[in-house]
This record gives C-alpha cells, sequence and structure tokens, in this order.
C-alpha cells in the first residue's frame, strides 16, 4: 500500500467527475451526493465544472478511502436503475428515454456488455466455419464474440501480425488522436495504457493481448490473403481463394465477415511526372526504418490526420521540409496529448473502485452531444450566425488557436483558417503543426503542384523547389470499402459492381441484398456521428449483432440468411435524408474533398444518428429484414 502523499497525488491526476463518480458509487456518501457543478456551455458540449472548494473536498474524501484499502470485488455491480441515477448526476442533468438506449452501457460495468448469447441449446453443426478476413481492431473483436460462443472460426490476415493500421503504420509520432480510454474494448478491463494518447506500438501491443488473454490468437492464420470469395447457391457456402506466401489455396465457411478495415489500401501519389523523380517517395503507411530525413530536403504532401502527425518530429531533423497543402484543416490541440499516464495515476485506475468506468465514460462525454455542433440552426443562421452558437464559437476559438500558435504571422493566417465550417471533416489533431510552420526550416506552400521532375516539385506558378524526400501523406483510398478482395454473391454479382453503380451502401454497414451471410465491419455509414463510445466499442456493438445472426441461424436450423432489398433500401432512404440536416453535405462543406462525402454527393463514412439511435437499430438483428433458407 502506498503512502498518504502518493494517493494525494494520484488523486490529484485524476478527473475530478470521474472521482467523485466513483467514490459515491462505492461509498453513497451524502456530502459527495450534495455536490452539485456546473454545466458550463461550451464549443462542442458543456463541461462540467466544480469549484475550488468542492473539488478539494472530493479529493479529500478520497484519499481517506483509498487508504481504507477498499476492494472493488466486494461492492456490488449497480442495477440498470441505480446506474440511470448515477448517469445524472455524472452529467449534472436529466436524461429522458432516448438518451437511455445506449447510455447505460457505456460505463461497461458487465463483464461482456455487448456479447452475443445462445439463447436455447448450443446446436453447432460438424463442419460449420465462420471466416473472417482482417486481424485488425475488428477482427479481433469477431474473433473474442465467437470464442465466447464456442462457434469454430478462423481470422485469415494477410500480414505476419494482428493489429492492422497499427500494425502498418509506422511512421514519426503515430499515435492515437482519440483518447485510450475510450479507444479500448469495454470488456477489457483496466488495461495499463502507459500515455492518454496511445502509441502505435501501445496499441499493437493491446490488441495482441486481448487476441492471446480471449483464445482468438490461436484462430488467427497469418500471411493469408482472402482474394476472392464466392457465394455457392447449393451448398449455401462461401468459398475462399487464400493467397499465402507460397501456395493458393481454397477454404470453405457457412459465413464470412469483411474485417478488412478502410484505411487498408492507400492512395497513390498521383501527380504528373512522379516516374521520373529520382529521390524517394515513400507513402506513409509504408514508413519504414530504412526512410531516412535527417540533413534532407524533404516534401510532406498532405495536412490530414497523418501529415499532421510526423511534420514536428521530421522538422526537428530534417535540413528543410516543405509542406504542401491542398486544403486547409480545422486542427486542434488536446488536452494530455503527448504526456505519461504517472504511476500514481496508473495504481488509482487499478486501485479505486469503479473509477476505471467512470473514466471510460467521462472521456466520452467529450463527444456524446457532437451531433449538435453538425446541425446548422436556421434560427442563428437568420440572426446572423454561420452554423449554430456552438460551432460558430469553435470556429472563434480555433481561429484564435491558430493565430496564436503562428504568432499571430498573418501570411500563415491567411492560408490556415479553411472557408469552411468546422467538423465538416474528420477533426484534426494538432501535435505542434502549425507551430512548426513557423520554424526557419519549414515552409508552407499552398499554390498547387503541378508536376515533379527527377529532383524537385514544381508548382503551378513554375516554382521548382529541390526534393530529396517525397513524404505522401495522402490518404486511403476509403470509397472502395474492403477492396481489393473480390466478393461474388448471388448470381456470380460482385459487390464492387454493385457499388461502383451506387456507391457503397449497407444495411445498417453490415450487409448487402443478394450478399448472403456476408458481414461486414466498419462498412459503409457505419460510425454514429456522436456518441460517447469510441470506434473498438462499436466493433463490439457490430460483431454482437453478427454473433446474434450467427446464433440465430443456428438454433433455428437456417442455412443463409440475406438483407431483403426493401429493408436496404428503405433504411438507406433515412440514412440520406437524415444526413441531410447534417453540415457534411451543406454547399461550403468542402464537400468534393471530403472523404466523408463520396462521389454521389452522399455521406459515406458516418452514420448520421446519434449513438443511442444508431444502437437501437442495431442491437439485435430484426429478423423481419432478412430473408432465410433453411439447412438441409
Ligand atoms: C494512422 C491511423 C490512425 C488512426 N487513429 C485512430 C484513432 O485515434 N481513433 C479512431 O477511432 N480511429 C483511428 N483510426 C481509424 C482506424 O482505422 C480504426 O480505429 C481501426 O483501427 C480500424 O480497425 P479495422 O480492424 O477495421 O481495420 P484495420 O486496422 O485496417 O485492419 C484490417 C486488417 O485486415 C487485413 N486485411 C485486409 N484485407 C485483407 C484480405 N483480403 N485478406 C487478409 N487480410 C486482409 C489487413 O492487413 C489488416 O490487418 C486510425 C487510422 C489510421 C490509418
Amino acid at each position: 500500500m502506498p503512502g498518504r502523499s502518493f494517493i494525494e497525488r494520484a488523486v490529484e491526476c485524476a478527473d475530478t467527475n470521474a472521482l467523485r463518480m466513483a467514490l459515491y458509487q462505492a461509498t453513497r456518501d451524502a456530502e459527495i451526493a450534495a455536490i452539485t457543478p456546473e454545466r458550463v456551455f461550451g464549443p462542442t458540449t458543456d463541461a462540467i465544472v466544480f469549484s475550488d472548494e468542492d473539488t478539494a473536498l472530493i479529493r479529500a474524501k478520497a484519499v481517506e478511502y483509498l487508504l481504507s484499502e477498499p476492494d472493488e470485488s466486494a461492492l456490488p455491480v449497480p442495477s440498470r436503475d441505480e446506474i440511470v441515477e448515477l448517469l445524472e448526476m455524472a452529467e449534472a442533468r436529466t436524461l429522458g428515454p432516448d438518451d437511455l438506449i445506449m447510455r447505460h452501457k457505456l460505463p461497461a460495468f458487465s463483464d461482456l456488455p455487448y456479447q452475443a448469447q445462445w439463447h436455447g441449446e448450443k446446436v453447432i453443426p460438424e463442419g460449420y466455419h465462420v471466416a473472417i478476413v482482417g486481424a485488425g481492431f475488428a477482427g479481433i473483436a469477431m474473433g473474442v464474440q465467437l470464442a465466447n460462443l464456442g462457434v469454430p472460426f478462423t481470422i485469415y490476415e494477410r500480414r505476419v501480425e494482428v493489429g492492422g493500421v497499427w500494425s502498418i503504420n509506422t511512421y514519426p509520432d503515430v499515435r492515437v488522436d482519440t483518447v485510450s480510454f475510450t479507444y479500448e474494448y469495454a470488456f477489457e478491463k483496466k488495461y495499463p495504457w502507459t500515455e492518454y494518447f496511445a502509441r502505435q506500438s501501445d496499441v499493437r501491443a493491446y490488441i495482441d493481448h486481448v487476441a492471446h488473454k480471449y483464445g482468438v490468437y490461436e484462430h488467427i492464420r497469418f500471411g493469408s490473403d482472402i482474394t476472392q470469395a464466392r457465394f455457392d447457391e447449393p451448398t449455401q457456402r462461401w468459398t475462399l481463394t487464400v493467397q499465402g506466401e507460397e501456395s493458393v489455396t481454397e477454404v470453405e465457411a457457412n459465413v464470412v465477415v469483411a474485417a478488412s478495415g478502410v484505411f487498408a489500401t492507400p492512395r497513390e501519389l498521383s501527380v504528373e511526372g512522379v516516374s521520373d523523380f529520382t529521390g524517394q517517395i515513400v507513402h506513409t503507411a509504408r514508413w519504414n526504418e530504412d526512410v531516412e530525413y535527417a540533413g534532407k530536403k524533404v516534401a510532406v504532401i498532405g495536412n490530414g490526420s497523418t501529415g499532421v502527425q510526423l511534420l514536428s518530429k521530421i522538422a526537428e531533423k530534417a535540413e528543410s521540409v516543405t509542406v504542401y497543402q491542398r486544403t486547409p484543416q480545422w486542427i486542434s490541440p488536446r488536452t494530455n496529448y503527448g504526456v505519461p499516464i504517472s504511476d500514481e495515476l496508473q495504481w488509482l485506475i487499478q486501485k479505486m473502485p469503479f473509477y476505471w468506468n467512470w473514466n471510460k465514460y467521462v472521456a466520452g462525454l467529450a463527444t456524446i452531444d457532437l451531433r449538435n455542433v453538425l446541425m446548422p440552426d436556421a434560427e442563428w443562421i437568420a440572426n446572423g450566425g454561420q452554423i449554430s452558437k456552438r460551432n460558430d464559437m469553435l470556429r472563434e476559438i480555433l481561429v484564435g488557436y491558430i493565430s496564436a500558435q503562428v504568432d499571430g504571422r498573418q501570411d500563415l493566417i491567411d492560408k490556415l483558417v479553411p472557408d469552411y465550417p468546422p467538423m465538416t471533416r474528420r477533426p484534426v489533431v494538432d501535435n505542434n503543426w502549425y507551430a512548426s510552420l513557423t520554424r526557419n526550416n519549414v515552409e508552407l506552400v499552398t499554390t498547387p503542384i503541378a508536376r515533379m521532375t527527377d529532383t524537385a516539385i514544381v508548382t503551378s506558378d513554375g516554382e521548382a523547389r529541390e526534393t530529396e524526400l517525397v513524404i505522401a501523406a495522402v490518404g486511403f483510398q476509403t470509397e472502395k470499402y474492403i477492396w481489393p478482395t473480390q466478393y461474388f454473391g448471388l448470381g456470380g454479382v460482385t459487390l464492387e459492381d454493385v457499388w461502383t453503380a451506387q456507391g457503397a451502401q449497407a444495411h445498417l454497414g453490415m450487409t448487402v441484398p443478394g450478399f448472403p451471410n456476408m458481414f461486414m465491419l466498419y462498412g459503409p455509414n457505419s460510425q454514429p456521428v456522436a456518441s460517447g463510445a469510441g470506434l473498438p466499442v462499436w466493433f463490439e456493438v457490430w460483431t454482437g449483432y453478427i454473433a446474434e445472426c450467427i446464433v440465430g441461424m443456428l438454433e433455428k436450423g437456417r442455412a443463409s440468411m440475406v438483407i431483403r432489398k426493401d429493408a436496404f433500401d428503405e433504411y438507406n432512404e433515412q440514412l440520406h435524408e437524415e444526413a441531410k440536416k447534417l453540415i457534411y453535405l451543406m454547399p461550403n462543406s468542402a464537400m468534393e474533398k471530403n472523404y466523408y462525402v463520396n462521389e454521389f454527393g452522399r455521406l459515406q463514412m458516418n452514420a448520421p444518428w446519434n449513438g443511442e439511435k444508431y444502437y437501437e437499430l442495431c442491437e439485435k438483428p430484426d429478423e423481419s429484414h432478412y430473408d432465410f433458407t433453411d439447412a438441409q
């Protein structure tokens, strides 16, 4: 047991609201219950603010409580009603039924909050098998569901390790840009993240840890690229073509789950003369330890999340860096970005009953109401505002931030402030990017790139800048879901054909008419615009839905299920109507250069609802939406 001063430091590092909630849940202390924090209107959400006296009281009581060496396992898990009471206290507001469809699960009190279950007798015919394509966050979550249910499965992974994007991307300073406490599965409690925003190696190690702990790892076949999958109507099974390191084989599966990631296929640098360039060109997703930038004339093309993340590290050692920016981004700071989690806080997360749960919940509150920032307010606009009170407030704060970061340099401010509203594109997190632009060895170029020569990049004004290394931070072919694997459904139609004609669409982001027993994870329009839950929790939700589908088919003796065209159409019509209410599709939202919107002018990445509404749709499969074929 550490001493008092260690514990005092620990509570000082803790989030005050999470500490209060954990303490109250464990002790039901009336004095703690009487504390009423203020909700202060903010740019993306209201902040929950405690007075100094209340903060001191919470900390003092927490220290005494921790000195009593509490044991979480001896305390009761709260009922749903108790959780609701606690949620209202945590948010300092009353919550209605529409707020409580998913929210009560977010603190993750149960062991496996989104795990599918057998409803009756467990029946698995001999030879029954599920194939999962990809061993990233999504594929491992699917494996955990099936391992827990005892359904046989294999994960096919083309690489030699798990992790997906967290195995692939190793460029300088790569890390998460959503706080680690929300970028984790809800079933894996109290993982000791080393930083508030985990580094790539930490996330890869986490996925590896989960794969081992939950009995998934031994089901992975590495070095196995699925090039093709074909549904066979007579057998109602899929045949998958597996490209191994040395041979091509075929395997059969009853169900196929594509967990192949949206950020798997790098966008190639498309510049006239690129093949004449004699220096080195590296896409950020192909970064390796042989890439040498120290002392070099470097070009960084792109200012999305990746380009912004790596610039400051490159600029520290390169002779010069030219940053080529096509469209300015809204780039914002994050509290505790790059900061290690102290030993004291690590200890508190492990020892303070329920702190992990409330810390996770409170971390998610930053995004739970984000949809409000995405909805234009007609009255506000009629009165001279641009989007809404919050969105305009956010713009003002970010413009001030840009100005402060570049020391008020008007030449840079003019190039950096976007002409479209904040939040219309994926928010980019600042890793000293703006400040790096003020270095003597860094130049920001906004004149479009015209071509490349053997040694230089030439912009449309004719200026040639000598370049030795080009870092292509140009992103991924996000519109090509689960590409290049060819999925042949009923009648030999490929998914690619269907999507080329109408853009990528799916029912709940998971199923497509004509493709029986095929499910996808992180598919089109799958991540809700605001939910308070990080993507890993959504992987649990979607995999829970898919696992329920599998269990349902097994229990009812069905060989296959396929989404009905009418259900698919109705869902997608509603989705696109709902999406029209959001700023993504407004004329001034830089739509044409925004991977949130596809070439058909439709929202592509996100589900337009908030998490509660979307969770209601995908908590459990609705059988009336599917056609079934009975097993022979
Ligand atoms: C650099 C970077 C940083 C990111 N940071 C964040 C963040 O901070 N927060 C956040 O919420 N999201 C972030 N994302 C989004 C990220 O994609 C998801 O959070 C998540 O990791 C996706 O997991 P996944 O399993 O769906 O896909 P992936 O991680 O891409 O995994 C897919 C796996 O499938 C394998 N695969 C693909 N096709 C085949 C095939 N045909 N045969 C065999 N194997 C195949 C791939 O090799 C890969 O291992 C980031 C993305 C990138 C690229």
